[in-house]
């Protein structure tokens, strides 16, 4: 929805809202928000509000620390949940710098860039439909979350093997009170795991969807004296939880993936999109599974992606072409987590794909077959490489590729970098259990 100023005024009133959350999100994708009283909103609305940048990680040096909060008002939404000091209402912030130009800094910011770049390549939107997954845990009596799952369910069950419903149905109430427009929700097939599935919105709208949903599941699940985690995968043995992005380029006539005279009824545009994406799969791993954790979810056998292919017919491998056509038609990256900054990974996607396309790139052929089950000839046969099988060796092909670097801008990148080989110095300097069970006693 488009709001005016004056709108938003008028709302505010109307609704008694006391608090103005000002959201912005840093560059690990975690939200951040400036709370200010309902007083405050002139000064909201004219771009005034300050806040001081050198506290958030990735963004500037103490001696540049000043940077001004935008609010997108079309992102303007009262919290359902409000709180005993009268309702909540959020705004979405782009960051200026104080000589009023965009931080480069922010991935919001990039995001709209990138897309604007899109636009001038003759797209008018790139839409982006999310599947993302998470479990639920039991708290303790003090509130801390432990590792105990609520339940025994698992896909497609029905209760009362399935205890986390009425918590996800609580959630998706929410959602749909949010305006979000829900179009699945399903127990996943580890116990205790949840998918939430709504329509699909343009990039910038979808990555601040996304935001918001996690919001909103965390604060119901709290409610029901659970802890929803978006950790990709918070036990083994078990599968982890993805967050799946369904992807398409429409231009003025509609979907530019659909073509009903083209093989598979894709168009050309549509091969050459999916090519950017597996030339440029190992790097965008990077940004798709920017965590140390992330890489213990992209192991065979948990129905998340190893290899880097493609197939319309197979469900495991990278990238799926979902069998709807018309306005649905869609790639399916499957590789991304939850815990990718979803303004960085959607722009890392876009640009990825559009290389494709300027280059005019044709994808291997689909492989239909069963990946897991070729022998090391067979995938070397079919030219099938595997994903990246940590975070180092990731953070080592976003390094070489130059397409994903300009799609995240020097600053970003830079920053981005830093923060994760810091994340994986930290990681490798620790010694586990797993460690201690096979190596104590035998050496
Ligand atoms: P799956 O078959 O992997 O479970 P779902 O049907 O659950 O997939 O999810 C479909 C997702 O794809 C939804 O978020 C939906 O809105 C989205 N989607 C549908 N059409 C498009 C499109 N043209 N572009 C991007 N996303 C789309
Ligand atoms: N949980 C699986 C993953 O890690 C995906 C399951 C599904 O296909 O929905 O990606
Ligand atoms: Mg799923
Ligand atoms: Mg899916």
């Amino acid at each position: 929805k488009n709001y005016t100023k004056d709108e938003i005024r008028k709302i505010a009133q109307d609704e008694n809202v006391q608090f103005l959350r000002l959201m912005f999100t840093d560059i690990s994708g975690v939200i951040k928000n400036v709370e200010v009283p309902v007083d405050q909103l002139d000064k909201v609305l004219d771009n005034k509000v300050m806040f001081d940048g050198s506290s958030i990680d990735g963004f500037v040096r103490i001696e540049e620390s000043d940077m001004y909060l935008y609010p997108d008002l079309n992102t303007w939404m009262i919290f359902p949940w409000g709180s005993e000091h009268g309702k909540v209402a959020r705004l979405i912030c782009r960051i200026y710098n104080t000589d009023g130009t965009p931080f480069s800094g922010d991935p919001r910011n990039n995001l709209i860039r990138v897309l604007d770049e899109m636009r001038a390549a003759g797209y008018t939107d790139f839409n982006i439909g999310p599947e993302p997954e998470f479990f639920l845990f039991k708290l303790d009596d003090k509130g801390e979350p432990t590792l105990q799952l609520n339940d025994k369910g698992s896909y497609f069950d029905f209760a009362p093997v399935d205890l986390g419903e009425n918590c996800r149905r609580d959630i998706v109430l929410e959602l749909e009170n949010m305006g979000f427009e829900v179009e699945a929700s399903h127990h996943e097939v580890a116990p205790g795991q949840h998918e939430i599935d709504f329509k699909y919105a343009d990039a910038l709208a979808a990555a601040d969807d996304i935001q918001t949903f996690k919001l909103v599941v965390k604060i119901v699940a709290r409610k029901h004296g659970l802890h929803a985690t978006f950790m990709p995968k918070p036990l083994d043995g078990i599968n982890g939880s993805g967050m799946h992005m369904n992807m398409s380029l429409f231009h003025d006539k509609g979907n530019a993936f659909c073509d009903n005279k083209g093989e598979m009824q894709l168009s050309t545009e549509a091969y050459y999109f999916l090519a950017g994406l597996l030339n440029h799969a190992r790097g965008l791993t990077a940004i798709a599974n920017p965590t140390v954790n992330s890489y213990k979810r992209l192991v065979p056998g948990f129905e998340a992606p190893v290899y880097v292919a493609w197939s319309g017919k197979n469900r495991s491998p990278l990238v799926r072409i979902p069998a709807a056509r018309g306005l649905s038609t869609r790639l399916e990256l499957r590789s991304v987590d939850p815990t990718a900054n979803p303004y960085l990974v959607i722009a890392a996607m876009l640009e990825a794909g559009l290389d494709g396309v300027r280059n005019k790139i044709e994808p291997r052929p689909a492989v239909d077959r069963n990946i897991y089950r070729m022998d090391e000839d067979e995938l070397k046969a079919n030219h099938i490489t595997d994903l990246p099988s940590t975070l180092h060796n990731a953070l080592k092909d976003l390094q070489k590729d130059d397409v994903l670097r300009a799609s995240l801008g020097t600053h970003l990148y830079q920053s981005f970098m830093e923060s994760k080989r810091l994340e994986w110095a930290s990681y490798r300097q620790v010694v586990s259990q797993w460690e201690r069970d096979q190596y104590l006693e035998l050496y």
